[in-house]
């Protein structure tokens, strides 16, 4: 499968699943929906029209561009960098062009962010065309033999279309199934986000686990570190089950902030880390919790990013880094960084607790 847009500054694994290696391959697995790209983008000849795809998607950037520009019929510029999400659409990079109509694939907009007017933008999910009806089936299986008798869906964008057929398979088979709507920052029930599993948490005092169809890796571990619960995902593309247990999530995260205890006993100065991703920034709680700090007696200051640079941030001379960008920056990425880093929810949790530091979770949901 395609991997997702990244949401941190990892170098990217340029990779499809072996199935789908071919630029047909793609076309045949994922909805490129472009009836609804032409409608929406509107007039688009003789204009340039931006384009935005994952990195797993860069490998057939030629064979895309050509398929788009042939059946939209216009020129497409796409963006070289890298592009996180929908929290991260670079208007301002294809402004310098002059070009306002931009075409993002891989994510729904974040509908309580707003771009600036002038800027239209086409999301297109790639809904995944993949039936799941051999994932129902152990899933069943595995909830049964495990006793198991309520569940919360949850689904990835990609995959959220298998949301109600699965809801109403287990639901058949005797399982009480249970999907939220989380967040304006969501588009549909049931979706997480990497930042965001509001949608999990909607419903987690009423459900045993969570259980997604796809392979789960980026989406389950908040939702597993929000609600306290397992995630069991049964992955259509590899047939495998993989489990996220809490227990052993939390354990990993606890090992790497008591390693940090020591190097934060001694800080004096403390970098906030703020973002200009229009769909990352939280400017006001930055303000909020930078107060708290000073009156802590620390020595503050802000550090404005775009790509978060671990080379260029590692040679600063703070002490500390509460990062309020993407929250999977501190908890996936934190080995990266010289500077001991916090995300925003353990920023709070050390000012005002610092000898338990580890002892608390908050996951540090962007809203
Ligand atoms: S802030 Fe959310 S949407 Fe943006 S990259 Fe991070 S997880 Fe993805």
């Amino acid at each position: 499968m395609i991997e997702p847009y990244h949401h941190t500054s990892k170098p990217f694994v340029n990779r499809l699943h072996p199935d789908y290696e071919s630029f047909e391959d793609f076309l045949d697995k994922y909805e490129l929906e472009i009836d609804r790209i032409k409608t929406e983008l509107g007039t688009v000849k003789d204009a340039l029209v931006g384009l935005e795809i994952p990195e797993g998607l860069k490998k057939f950037s030629h064979d895309l561009i050509a398929y788009l520009e042939k059946s939209l019929n216009t020129k497409i510029i796409l963006s070289g960098d890298t592009c996180f999400g929908a929290c991260d659409i670079k208007y301002y990079q294809f402004e310098t062009l002059g070009i306002n109509k931009i075409i993002h694939f891989g994510n729904v907009a974040i509908s309580n962010r707003i771009l600036p007017k002038k800027f239209k933008v086409v999301y297109v999910p790639l809904y995944m065309k993949i039936g799941i009806d051999d994932q129902i089936t152990k899933a069943v299986a595995y909830l049964s033999k495990n006793k198991i008798e309520n569940i919360g869906l949850i689904s990835s964008v990609q995959y959220i279309k298998n949301v109600p057929i699965a809801k109403k398979a287990l639901t058949a088979a005797g399982i009480n199934v249970f999907v939220g709507k989380g967040t304006d920052r969501v588009g549909f029930a049931g979706q997480v986000l990497g930042c965001n599993p509001s949608s999990a948490t909607k419903v987690m005092d009423k459900v045993d686990v969570f259980v997604m169809f796809e392979g789960g890796g980026f989406h389950a571990l908040p939702v597993s570190l929000a609600t306290h619960k397992d995630v069991i995902c049964f992955d259509p593309v590899s047939g495998d089950t993989n489990i996220y247990e809490y227990k052993k999530l939390l354990k990993l995260h606890r090992t790497k902030l008591t390693a940090l205890k020591q190097q934060l006993k001694k800080a004096k100065k403390v970098g906030f880390i703020i973002s200009n991703k229009f769909g990352q920034s939280r400017m006001e709680s930055l303000l909020k919790l930078q107060k708290e700090y000073e009156k802590g007696g620390y020595i503050t200051d802000i550090v404005l990013v775009d790509f978060f640079n671990s080379d260029s941030i590692n040679s600063t001379d703070f002490d500390i880094l509460v990062s309020t960008l993407c929250p999977r920056v501190a908890l996936d990425e934190r080995e990266k960084y010289l500077i001991p880093i916090l995300s925003t929810t353990e920023a709070i949790a050390f000012i005002r607790d610092p000898k338990n530091l580890d002892k608390s979770l908050v996951f540090d949901q962007i809203n």
